[in-house]
């Protein structure tokens, strides 16, 4: 800076605390910032930070869709396509909608009597489509009077209504969820995109389907050891994993690109009995070593189901087991998504902590019931040690949960220097999108420039991409911020003075 501009910024700052109208000398300021300077700035008069300011919600509304978003990394595809595209997919393959469940009738031509209505006499019927969209997605759960499911239930149900339609075109979806991505900042996903499969049952299931979480570690191990033999020697499930990887290929052939990269997740559901969790997380492990498009594993399904509670320790030691036996598949878990009254308050004490100590997860999705976790302080200085990151899905979390606001534990996890993400989980369902999660993000929880930018950057460091791939990812990432900022400066010195 030259000697001269030293004074004069000095003397600019002074009458600008004094005389903040006074118009020649602000924009004089202004431009005599670098672009990260007065973005910052600029975010901080937005944010509201200090003492009766309020956040100008609108203006963080457009920063929050400028932004360069980095990484999506807690992302369900089936749950990210909005109810509007699965109807697309019903009217493009024939079918129709199911006017008593809401259901797609998948035979052709529907069965006779069917009350079975075509996508184009759904979108027509304006009460029946209002009704289809509240029933296939969280849309208008709350904002009026009506009948309602509880709110977990509500959103779990709604994938009863088009996981399988889902299904019928994965590419299609991933091409639509790119465009949005990059239409919103993003440069990459990572996904959670088809259930891994899990073995025919058989009689000799049984032994496993009986272990108990609170059997001995060592005979645990043994009937995994008998299970995994049999895996090991069975053609049929030894093919559907083969089938299963060159599916996760051929959906994503094609979608990386110089601006944009998809990895996938395995996930297994929680909610199913002992041998078929197993057998399903064995695919994905299994999977990982024949693709590598597949970069995590994932277990999903409601926490707070019955099975989901009394099998949640047992499964994270099937994933120890299976991490021994398939070193370097990474793990993201959905773990503590729970929230005090969905559970007994024992069921809040040791889900995060096993999912870390046990399964050795690397990330936590939701980590909402952090608070009620048995000596939580150790927890997170623990998590922050081993930089285990948490995924935080507030719009999700507000739903399902209700967790929200100042009583969202982002602010223990920054608090305890854990790394944080934000993610969307499933935009799709709570109608939201990646820009709308910042919004919040900044709207209610006003971290400083510095940290959104590194809670951004983290979506890429604590993403499962190889070290080479995040290494291009950084440098994208740091073009976009130049860019973004030069951008916000520029609109800032374009602004009238008043
Ligand atoms: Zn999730």
């Amino acid at each position: 800076m030259s000697n001269l501009k030293q004074p004069v910024l000095f003397f600019c700052t002074v009458l600008l605390t004094i005389f903040f109208s006074h118009v020649t000398c602000a924009q004089t300021y202004v431009a005599n910032q670098s672009d990260y300077a007065v973005t910052q700035n600029y975010y901080v008069t937005i944010i509201g930070k200090g003492f009766s300011a309020i956040p100008r919600l609108a203006q963080l509304n457009l920063f929050a869709n400028l932004l360069p978003k980095g990484g999506d990394i807690h992302h369900h595809y089936s749950g990210a396509l909005y109810a509007e595209t699965y109807l697309d997919w019903v009217e493009a393959k024939g079918l129709c909608i199911d006017r008593t469940n809401y259901k797609v009738e998948f035979s052709v031509p529907p069965p006779i009597g069917a009350d079975c209505l075509p996508a184009a006499q759904v979108r027509a019927d304006e009460a029946f489509y209002r009704q289809l969209l509240m029933r296939w997605s969280d849309k208008d759960y709350s904002n009026h009077s009506h009948e309602t499911l509880p709110p977990d239930q509500q959103f779990f149900k709604t994938f009863e209504y088009f996981t399988t339609i889902s299904e019928a075109d994965h590419k299609d979806g991933l091409l639509i969820l790119k465009q949005r991505a990059m239409d919103e900042g993003l440069q990459y996903i990572e996904t959670m995109l088809i259930r891994a499969p899990s073995a025919q049952p058989t009689a000799l299931d049984t032994a496993l389907d009986r272990l108990s979480p609170l059997d001995r570690e060592a005979d645990i191990d043994a009937e995994l050891d008998v299970a995994w033999t049999r895996m090991e020697n069975d053609t049929e499930f030894q093919r559907s994993i083969l089938s299963y990887a060159a599916s996760i290929d051929k959906a994503t052939d094609g979608l990386d690109g110089p601006e944009f990269m998809l990895r996938t997740q395995a996930y297994v559901m929680r909610n199913d009995r002992p041998s078929a969790v197993f057998s399903s997380m064995y695919a994905g492990f299994n999977a990982a070593q024949k693709t590598d498009k597949l970069v995590g594993m994932n277990i999903v399904g409601a926490e707070n189901n019955a099975i989901a509670m009394r099998d949640y320790r047992l499964h994270m030691r099937m994933l120890r087991y299976l991490k021994g036996k398939f070193p370097g598949l990474n793990l993201a878990l959905h773990a503590g998504e729970l929230s005090l009254g969905m559970v007994p308050p024992e069921g809040l004490r040791h889900h995060i902590r096993e999912a870390v100590d046990i399964a050795g997860a690397r990330r936590i999705g939701h980590g909402l019931d952090i608070a009620y976790e048995s000596d939580a302080d150790r927890l997170l200085m623990k998590m922050k040690q081993k930089k285990v990151a948490v995924e935080i899905n507030l719009s999700s979390n507000a739903l399902i949960a209700g967790v929200e606001g100042s009583a969202h534990p982002v602010t223990i996890y920054m608090q305890h220097g854990v790394p944080i993400v934000i993610s969307t989980d499933d935009e799709g369902v709570s109608r939201s999108s990646i820009s709308h999660e910042y919004f919040l993000f900044m709207s209610r929880y006003q971290p400083s420039y510095a940290v959104l930018k590194q809670t951004v950057y983290n979506s890429i460091r604590y993403s499962f991409l190889t070290q080479a791939d995040q290494a291009v990812q950084i440098q994208l990432l740091d073009q976009r911020f130049t860019a973004f900022e030069k951008k916000i400066a520029a609109m800032v010195r374009g602004f009238p003075m008043q």
